[in-house]
């Protein structure tokens, strides 16, 4: 039997795509044997995600195959769905089989926190993965080929709970797409309302107030509009309840209203935050040096005591680590601390629009937009070079 060293990644997400190819760089020959697992053949770059599912950009350009990504000499891809961990014995158990590991990098990323609003599960479409894409991109076409049928007003009105980063980039595709659709289906578009319900008292809690404001006034001329401060409470299969139980007719409810980490995780047996494991500085597990967890899944509190979003951003520099860490742990040296890195955020507003803050510069318009580009182009290269930005870019 083997006695080399068995590191198994499961999810190649952001963070778990980074650990992989790390660590192609980082292991010598037999150091290690590497297996990434993950539920399709594919990556998807989940920052795009709101493009296609709005209809702006096809789904091709969001996602990748692992094989791509990867050395398959020096890393084995499993495509599986890991059903359960099983920490005490070392175990992954997979819809079809499973796997011993002697070390364990966790990158299964985020679900939807619905924080057990009713209905919200049942009715509303979320945005988390290229299937859950496709079927908001299909449906938005199929309620504005439905009224052309029946004439129901609900089909003409799309509800995006949450205005956080995701709910904001949403509304803005929508906001582009949906005359383009309107023209395609005969519609008048006065007639369509986007709205986006934030139950905070702005838009893009915690971000920049003078940004908040550019990119609410540039949505609002786009057509969308706002209820602020009103909480949703309820989700039904035609609108939504609000407030003190106000009801809006829609068809199409989107939600965007937070993630929590994994499901698998807590049912491990791991210690959870809204499903995300508090994590030591060197990104490990609490009393399991043997599992190292990162992305959405995990929990790190920034110098002032204040929880890390969960962000690509952050997702990738732990990947790094990590594989530099478990090189580490192979060859008995110190591990390092995770230190964040904040090379600023921005978002986009559609189509020749974002906001963004770099450092202490706030930058909007036109300038932003290009910045968001260069941040996506930007990961394209870090992960596959000069060809996959040419094959996947997206320049205009
Ligand atoms: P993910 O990237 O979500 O990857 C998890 C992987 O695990 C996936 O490949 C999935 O298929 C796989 N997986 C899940 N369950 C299983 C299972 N049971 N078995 C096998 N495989 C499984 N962050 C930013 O920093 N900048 C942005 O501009 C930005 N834009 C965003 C836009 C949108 C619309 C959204 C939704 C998020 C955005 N984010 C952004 C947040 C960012 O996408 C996440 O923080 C990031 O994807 C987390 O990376 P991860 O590696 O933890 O998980
Ligand atoms: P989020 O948690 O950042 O925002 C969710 C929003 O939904 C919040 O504003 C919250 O107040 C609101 N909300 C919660 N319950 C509600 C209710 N009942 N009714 C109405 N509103 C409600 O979630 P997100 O936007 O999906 O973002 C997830 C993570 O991904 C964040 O860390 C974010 O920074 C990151 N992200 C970054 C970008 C970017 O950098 N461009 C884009 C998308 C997401």
């Amino acid at each position: 039997m083997s006695s080399i060293p068995k590191i198994v990644i499961v999810g190649a997400g952001y963070g778990g795509i980074l650990t992989a190819q790390q660590l192609q760089k980082e292991l010598k020959h037999n150091e290690a044997d590497v297996t990434l697992i993950n539920r399709h053949d594919y990556h998807y770059i989940t920052t795009h995600l709101h493009m296609p599912a709005a209809g702006t950009d096809t789904i091709e350009h969001s996602r990748i195959p692992i094989a791509q990504l990867i050395d398959e000499f020096k890393v084995d891809l499993v495509k599986g769905t890991v059903k359960e961990i099983i920490p005490k014995e070392k175990k992954i158990v997979l819809e079809d089989g499973s796997l011993s590991y002697d070390y364990l990098v966790i990158g299964l990323g985020g679900e939807p926190e619905t924080f057990g609003i009713p209905g919200m599960d049942k009715f509303a479409l979320t945005i988390r993965s290229i299937n859950s894409v496709r079927l908001i991109r299909e449906h938005i076409e199929y309620q504005l080929a439905l009224y052309k049928n029946d004439g129901k007003p609900g089909r003409l009105n799309f509800v995006v709970g949450g205005a956080g980063f995701s709910g904001i980039e949403f509304v803005a595709e929508l906001a582009d797409r949906l005359p383009q659709l309107a023209r395609a289906y005969d519609i008048d578009f006065n007639r369509i309302q986007i709205i986006n319900v934030e139950a905070a008292p702005t838009a893009l809690p915690g971000f920049d107030p003078e940004l908040v404001e550019y990119a609410m006034d540039v949505l609002k001329r786009k057509g969308v509009t706002f209820r602020i401060g009103i909480p949703i409470k309820e989700c039904l299969q035609d609108g939504v309840i609000v407030g003190e139980g106000e009801k809006i007719e829609a068809c199409t409810v989107v939600w965007t209203g937070g993630i929590r980490g994994n499901g698998l995780i807590e049912k491990a047996g791991f210690e959870v935050m809204r499903g995300r494991v508090k994590i030591d500085d060197f990104l490990r597990a609490p009393e399991h040096d043997d599992i190292f967890i990162i992305g959405d899944s995990s929990l790190m509190f920034n110098p002032e005591g204040r929880p890390y979003p969960p962000t690509a951003q952050i997702a990738m520099q732990q990947g790094v680590l990590c594989a530099k860490n478990l090189a580490a742990t192979l060859r008995k040296k110190e591990l390092h601390k995770f230190v964040f890195s904040n090379k600023g955020t921005v978002a986009s507003l559609g189509k020749g629009e974002a906001v963004a803050v770099v450092g202490k510069r706030k930058i909007k318009g036109w300038v932003a937009a290009q910045l968001k580009k260069i941040v996506d182009l930007r990961y394209l290269f870090i992960i596959g070079g000069i060809p996959l930005v040419l094959k996947k870019g997206r320049f205009f």
